[in-house]
């Protein structure tokens, strides 16, 4: 057969169609899940794919799946996805171009009316962001059954209502969680085309990254108690400044974080000083410490957390650390890797394999179904903003190799 190829103007439609169902004022997309944007997005969506003729079903936990049948037996649906949510005033191509990709791959393959052996589905996740409910990838989550009924009925916007309340509000019940609920077997494989958000296939100049592992993450939140005391009458040498320690900690941290690793990063995004006056040492400081890796999480944390210890020590500091959330890297299907590799190679296209230092719903997918991931560059490495951009060659690359993933996995 010939090769087959996207229609990148078809594509660059539908993002450009899914950019409008934003809520205003301001710049960006700004589209929370179960809102009045999300349920226009997912009017669009199913529009375009029943013109072609999908069978769409929205389930709890409110996903949406667009089915192309079967010309043969059947077997277990290859998926193609993402996410339709977004931060508040995020980019365009966030979740997007891995949604609508996938609904161009169905419109080749109806168009061209290739016979497939396994189903084909276009998935559409809802809260991957967590910008409403306050959880990153609440939807595959939920789907895949690593959040229960009771945890989404205590999982609260900023109105109070919960996410259970807004999903049986948009019309799915409750009650069909279970019912619904992704169980091993059910797919053959998920696919997601995904924007990079970094810097790494732009400054080494590759058109496709395919990734390797998601990254797992570390949440700690530390607390350096020093002494608070008189700002005029504390000579500086019998200081116990807990914010001055809080500094150097800060410093240090960025300095030791690379000698352990290529990929350990280490952010601390949250400060909070005590008694915090003008006119008083700081006694108490509280830091959020976010720590990631793709692989030794906690052999490298302790030696970190030793070296912090040993610097609170130094300067008659007390620290304390305690873990509050924690997920493990994910390691993507090494036979998708090597397909997409190999895609990458037929296409005559540029690729490498890299980890992902975000987040996707691509690793939750991954406990039910083998995961294969693909990575187009961003622009500057900006995401989760209004300067979010890919440029439509990439985009259309990106999306050609999630066209011949699906067709080798449909008809294998
Ligand atoms: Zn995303």
């Amino acid at each position: 057969m010939a090769i087959l190829s996207i229609n990148i103007d078809r594509l660059r439609r539908d993002i450009d169609n899914l950019a409008r169902f934003t809520r205003g004022p301001g710049p960006g997309v700004t589209r929370l899940t179960f809102s009045e944007e999300d349920r226009a997005a997912r009017a669009y969506l199913r529009d375009q794919m029943e013109a072609i003729g999908l069978r769409v079903v929205e389930l709890p936990p409110g996903i949406m799946i667009g089915r192309l049948e079967s010309t043969t037996a059947g077997g277990p649906a290859v998926m193609a996805g993402s996410h339709i949510d977004s931060v508040l005033q995020g980019g365009r191509f966030d979740g997007i171009v891995g949604v609508a990709g996938a609904l161009e791959v169905a419109r080749v393959l109806v168009d061209n009316q290739v016979p497939i052996r396994n189903p084909y589905e276009v998935v559409i996740l809802p809260e991957e962001e967590g910008t409403s409910f306050g959880a990153v990838l609440t939807g595959s989550k939920a789907w895949v059954g690593q959040l229960t009924s009771d945890r989404l009925g205590q999982m609260r916007r900023a109105d109070g209502v919960t996410y259970l309340e807004a999903m049986e509000r948009y019309g799915l019940p409750a009650s069909g969680l279970d019912a619904h609920r992704l169980h091993r077997g059910r797919a053959k494989a998920f696919l997601e085309l995904h924007i990079e958000q970094s810097v790494v296939l732009e400054e080494a100049a590759v058109q496709i990254g395919v990734v390797t592992t998601v990254t797992g993450i570390r949440g700690f939140d530390a607390t350096l108690v020093g002494i608070a005391n008189h700002a005029g009458a504390t000579p500086m040498a019998r200081r116990r400044d807990a914010l001055a320690g809080a500094a150097q900690l800060m410093a240090e941290l960025e300095r030791f974080t690379p000698t352990l690793g290529a990929h350990t990063v280490c952010t601390v995004g949250q400060i909070a000083c005590s008694p915090g006056a003008r006119n008083v040492i700081p006694g108490e400081v509280r830091l959020s410490i976010d720590f990631r890796d793709i692989e030794n999480l906690d052999v490298k944390w302790a030696k970190l957390a030793s070296y912090l210890e040993e610097i609170a020590t130094r300067r008659g500091l007390k620290l304390a650390l305690g873990q509050v959330a924690g997920s493990e890297p994910v390691s993507l299907a090494p036979p998708l890797q090597d397909l997409l590799d190999g895609i990458v190679v037929r296409r005559g296209l540029s690729g490498m394999r890299m980890p992902s230092g975000a987040v996707h719903d691509a690793q939750i997918m991954a406990s039910v179904t083998d995961v294969g991931m693909i990575f187009v560059p961003s622009r500057e490495g900006r995401s989760h903003c209004p300067e979010e951009f890919t440029a439509p060659p990439d985009i259309e690359r990106g999306a050609n190799v999630l066209l011949d993933a699906v067709l080798a996995l449909t008809s294998a």
